[in-house]
């Protein structure tokens, strides 16, 4: 937003939410709380381009870069966001991909933005397209990524209070726009841990900065967080503005660190890759066809292996997998991982879907409250979330049943924009014209002088790739660089049945099933004249042969809820699938470079003792080899966003996860917390 100095009077007495907008001069949005509008009406877009872009010698700055990004307080109406991308895009020389990292509390709604951008005529080529991504449900805390201009430019949005989100995020940032309300109507925001935040999350080989205002507050901290300030004239009636640099960081060995710190700890920080323009994927299931597509999307070649003579062909191969949110009560790690994941599929696949690409149904999933622990848990989730019927909506059993389409014996919850989806073609449409190599398994990964090979079982080398990514479900663990893990990576067999739709509409009355239900198990509306319910937990069972006990279990889960449907139901005549679900003792998956687990042993073996990290050396990898899985039973949820941070690492781009998460991910935290428990021994 393009806050300005203009005084305004905060309308009647009463404070105001701070999230509330009025409108004023036609579509200028001013918030009442701040007592402030959020841009110029006269001539914001001139602002914009004087305070931020010339403030932060743009377009220069840009020019002949592979990617540039540039960090922003108050994303507003999103008009700093149209104006530089406007100025990218039509300047010959721009970098090859912009990135725009913005934070903002208050999110306005879809229809706020819109009727806001229409002040800006001249943007509407960019502004159209930023309401085409823009949510239409309530935008939860925690980052949100999205994609524009075919990938070229992306837009990452923190949402939350700036000095949480920006001392939470490391985006290797260029140029910062320094907004929002003013000084002296936000005074929270304009504190000395904002200037240090920023700081810490700009480019270590230095940035800019420019803000339109040039009072003390922020002059003081700025400098005091490292930056060498300016002034300038403002624009228009105003006097100064500031702007500012941070000079290039120098490590404790004298040189550049040049690394994604996203840890206080060395042992969880990210070099920044060098060019990448190849790179192999082992793995044909979600993990593996998530992370093929967002490196094509980036314009690298990928070659895709996979052992089986098909993609799909394991746990990704199911008919029938549930979209549905992982919403926690409290801000667990786990929760907030899922929570992100959940919202960057259901938009990517949502889009496919749309394009006919994918087949998928968002027709909504009930969670019913089986138990009192789960009716205490989703009356948790509703009271943390309030009132967003959008995102989530209470049910007693008789809306439940309304809803579903069959009596049910509980109430619960709903979660209107979820769904179901066939995987496979999820998979096909990620994997569609990637490079393919099928039943090629691969069994060894070796370096030459120009980058990684790849063998396979018959001898066969693949290559040189500049990196690979490991995204074999289990079978991970099969190599040399990751054999590792196989004491961290366990099975959990999982059998669905099929169960024919003429069951459930001969039952009398017309039923149909009309979304997903989820209890203790789930049952899907029906896809090719089957309904799919289930599913088994067999854990440490890595056999996937079809059983009628499992069906037997799964008949019985299902008669909890639906007991008329599984009266009519016997195992022996079922159909189903089964197979291997990768799961991990924290339920979080492995996302990142993979450890060199030797050199942790070595580099780290006395962290036990509490010596402070900064002692330490970089954290040792496999060069150029990522580890993708262990999505258990949420690839669905898990892989692309996965797969969006993977990409993210290897094409040097602000991440799309805060730093506690990308830690709570990292592959090494079994090793580092091993050490630290002693229970791994150097
Ligand atoms: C019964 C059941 C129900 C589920 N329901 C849901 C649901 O409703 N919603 C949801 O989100 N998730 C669900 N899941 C989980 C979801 O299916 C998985 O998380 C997801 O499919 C994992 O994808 P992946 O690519 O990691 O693994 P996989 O699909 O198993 O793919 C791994 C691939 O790697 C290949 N491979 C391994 N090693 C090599 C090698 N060395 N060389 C070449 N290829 C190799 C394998 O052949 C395999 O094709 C369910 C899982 C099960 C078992």
């Amino acid at each position: 937003m393009t806050a300005n100095d203009v005084t305004r009077q905060t309308e009647g007495d009463e404070p105001r939410p701070a999230g509330e907008i009025t409108w004023q001069d036609g579509n200028v949005p001013f918030s009442p709380h701040f007592g402030d509008i959020y841009f110029n009406p006269k001539d914001g877009l001139a602002e914009t381009r004087y305070v931020f872009l010339e403030g932060n010698n743009l377009p220069s700055a840009w020019q002949d870069r592979e990617s540039f990004a540039i960090g922003e307080t108050g994303f507003g109406t999103g008009l700093n966001f149209l104006a530089a991308w406007q100025c990218w895009d039509s300047d010959p020389k721009r970098s090859r991909r912009l990135h725009f990292v913005s934070v903002e509390k208050y999110p306005l709604s879809r229809d706020d933005m819109i009727r806001a951008h229409q002040s800006w005529p001249e943007l509407s080529q960019y502004s159209k397209q930023l309401a085409e991504i823009w949510p239409h449900e309530t935008m939860l805390p925690g980052v949100h990524r999205f994609s524009l201009a075919d990938g070229d430019v992306s837009l990452t949005l923190l949402i939350g209070d700036a000095i949480e989100c920006w001392s939470g995020y490391d985006g290797n940032i260029d140029c910062w726009f320094l907004d929002g309300f003013a000084p002296a109507r936000n005074p929270d925001m304009w504190h000395p841990d904002l200037f240090a935040a920023l700081a810490g999350a700009s480019n270590p080989r230095g940035a800019s900065l420019a803000t339109f205002t040039a009072a003390r507050i922020a002059r003081d901290g700025l400098e005091s967080a490292g930056f060498a300030i300016s002034k300038r004239k403002g624009f228009g009636y105003k006097r100064d503005m500031i702007t500012a640099t941070l000079p290039v960081s120098i490590g404790d060995n004298g040189s550049t660190p040049d690394l994604f710190e996203i840890a206080d700890d060395p042992w969880f920080n990210l070099p920044r890759p060098k060019k990448t323009k190849s790179v192999a994927v082992i793995g044909g299931g979600l993990a593996g066809s998530a992370c093929a597509d967002a490196l094509n999307a980036r314009g690298v070649a990928v070659t895709l292996f996979e052992k089986a003579d098909e993609l799909a062909s394991a746990a990704s191969g199911n008919p029938i997998g549930m979209l549905e949110p992982y919403l926690t009560v409290d801000d667990a790690i786990m929760g907030r991982f899922y929570e992100a994941g959940y919202r960057f599929s259901h938009r990517k696949i949502k889009k496919l879907a749309d394009q006919g690409l994918v087949e998928a149904d968002f027709c909504g999933v009930i969670d019913l409250a089986t138990s009192d622990r789960k009716r205490e848990r989703l009356d948790g989730l509703i009271a943390r979330l309030g009132d967003k019927p959008d995102l989530v909506e209470a049910l007693d059993s008789d809306q439940a049943s309304e809803r579903f389409g069959l009596a049910l014996p509980y109430g619960g919850v709903f979660y209107p924009s979820a769904g179901w989806v066939n995987p496979p073609s999820v998979v096909r449409a990620f994997s569609d014209g990637i490079d393919m190599r099928l039943s090629t398994t691969i069994t060894a990964i070796g370096d030459d002088e120009q980058g990684k090979v790849l063998t396979d079982g018959n001898g066969a080398s693949y290559g040189p790739f500049d990196a690979v990514i490991i995204a074999g479900a289990l079978e991970t663990q099969m190599l040399d660089q990751t054999s590792w893990l196989r004491d961290h990576l366990n099975p959990v067999r999982g059998q669905i049945s099929f169960l024919p739709e003429e069951i459930v509409s001969n039952l009398g009355d017309g039923s149909a099933i009309k979304c997903v239900l989820s209890h203790k198990g789930y049952v899907t509306p029906a896809r090719d004249g089957m309904h799919v319910f289930g599913a088994t937990f067999g854990r440490d069972d890595a056999h996937t042969d079809l059983r009628e006990d499992d069906h037997a279990f799964n008949i019985n889960q299902l008669g909890k809820v639906l007991p008329d449907v599984a009266a009519k139901l016997s195992p022996e005549m079922l159909e189903g699938r089964a197979s291997l679900r990768t799961t991990t003792a924290d339920h979080l998956p492995l996302i990142g470079l993979a450890p060199d687990f030797d050199a942790y042993l070595a580099s780290y073996g006395d962290i036990d003792k509490g010596k402070k990290g900064a002692r330490y050396i970089d954290a040792p990898y496999h060069k150029d080899v990522y580890i993708c899985t262990g999505f258990g039973a949420r690839g669905l949820i898990g892989a692309p966003l996965a797969a969006e941070i993977l990409a993210s690492e290897i094409c040097d781009m602000p991440l799309p996860l805060e730093k506690a998460l990308m830690h709570a991910i990292h592959p090494a935290r079994f090793i580092i917390r091993g050490l630290k428990r002693r229970q791994l021994t150097a």
